[in-house]
């Protein structure tokens, strides 16, 4: 017998998931976004699915995880997000077949001087975010350079939300009037929204749209949204519980003594921690199931165990399936319980075994 912890990866889901942005966008163009290993779920895997179901376009941050998936055999257009690093990315990106952000001046200056083929490009316009773009005052310039540009093919421009997901706020829509009074008069293709943008400002939708987390099932919000119910989660994380004690009232359970029983209890021992990558900080009171039915975890979550209360689920016993998060617990309620967001449990899954369902499409998916 191996140790019962697995990630299921449900590919079925992520074809509902993309099937849901498909219908709420009214046939714009999808660019699904795999970067970080596809949120963890297995970037490969999951580019056989998309590609399979004819997506627009793929995201990834830099060019490795770009090459990972050419080697792979995807073959569909790949974006660079946080567009080249360096000048000797170039000939790799054309061999490979790449488009980039475009998103400061060394960049423009680097496609002016590059001999290869040209690239598409989407020209980053910081409307607010102020990480990474051209200001509004330099985006003019900015245009009428990669325009003029020999190097460069198509260009779409694009913006990238800081507050999508807060409920009430006029960020979004201050960045919106920014970027449409910006980008009113260069007839280009235009692309705003990540996962909150589509789910919550359906007048920003524009020509393309770049949905990460809602291709995974999880939704960008603390709180409820209509939508919730429509989005399956693709990822759940479950175990085993392979040991139960009975303990009286009054003693310390798991490292620093974070919670006393207040009664006699009966616990479960679970066969995950946080280095498979369910979040340390999660503190006593966070929901798992077990066979399906609500319980929480008591004390601190150590390494490779975990402690769950069982007073209340008598028939409980060694060998029943814990659920961390997934179908009927969705990530993002243990998130807010460990003070994290889905996206980040999501990528720090590891060490356990990640099973593929809903393959059917012979080769694809085998990782
Ligand atoms: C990661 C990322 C996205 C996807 O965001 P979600 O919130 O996961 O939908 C979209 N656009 C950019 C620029 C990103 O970096």
């Amino acid at each position: 017998m191996s140790r019962p912890t697995q990630a299921t990866i449900n590919l079925f889901s992520l074809r509902k998931n993309l099937q849901l942005i498909r219908e709420l966008t009214a046939g714009k163009k999808v660019i699904g976004v795999i970067k970080a290993d596809a949120y963890g779920h297995g970037a490969i895997p999951i580019a056989r699915v998309l590609e399979e179901q004819h997506i627009d376009y793929l995201a990834v941050a830099c060019i490795e995880e770009a090459i990972l998936l050419r080697d792979a055999g995807i073959k569909s257009p790949i974006l660079l997000l946080e567009g080249f690093f360096s000048e000797d990315e170039l000939p790799l990106m054309q061999l490979y077949n790449l488009s980039t952000v475009v998103q400061q001046p060394e960049q423009i200056k680097a496609l002016q001087r590059w001999k290869g083929k040209p690239f598409d490009i989407w020209l980053k316009i910081d409307t607010g975010m102020h990480r990474i773009g051209f200001l509004p005052d330099e985006t003019a310039s900015a245009y009428a350079q990669l325009k003029a540009c020999a190097k460069v093919n198509r260009i779409v421009l694009m913006t990238h939300f800081s507050s999508a997901d807060e409920p009430a706020q006029l960020k979004t829509p201050e960045q919106i009037r920014i970027f449409e009074s910006l980008t009113a008069g260069y007839h280009e293709e235009t692309c705003l929204c990540n996962s909150a943008g589509i789910m919550r400002w359906p007048a920003a939708h524009g020509d393309w749209v770049r949905p990460g987390l809602m291709l995974y099932g999880s939704s960008p919000f603390t709180e409820d949204h209509p939508l919730d119910k429509r989005l399956e989660p693709v990822m759940e994380l479950t175990s085993q519980i392979f040991a139960i004690r009975e303990l009286p009232a009054g003693v310390p359970i798991g490292y620093g003594e974070t919670f006393i029983t207040d009664r006699a209890c009966r616990v479960g021992v679970v066969a995950a921690g946080y280095a498979d990558g369910y979040p340390r900080q999660a503190p006593s009171g966070t929901p798992v199931l077990v066979n399906g039915q609500r319980t929480r975890i008591l004390g601190r979550t150590s390494m490779d165990m975990m402690t769950i209360d069982l007073t209340h689920l008598p028939d409980a016993k060694t060998g029943d399936t814990v659920t961390l998060w997934g179908r009927g617990l969705p990530a993002t309620e243990v998130a807010h319980h460990a003070g994290t967001i889905s996206y980040e449990m999501f990528c720090n899954l590891k060490r356990v075994p990640i099973i593929y369902t809903g393959l059917h499409m012979g080769e694809a998916g085998k990782n």
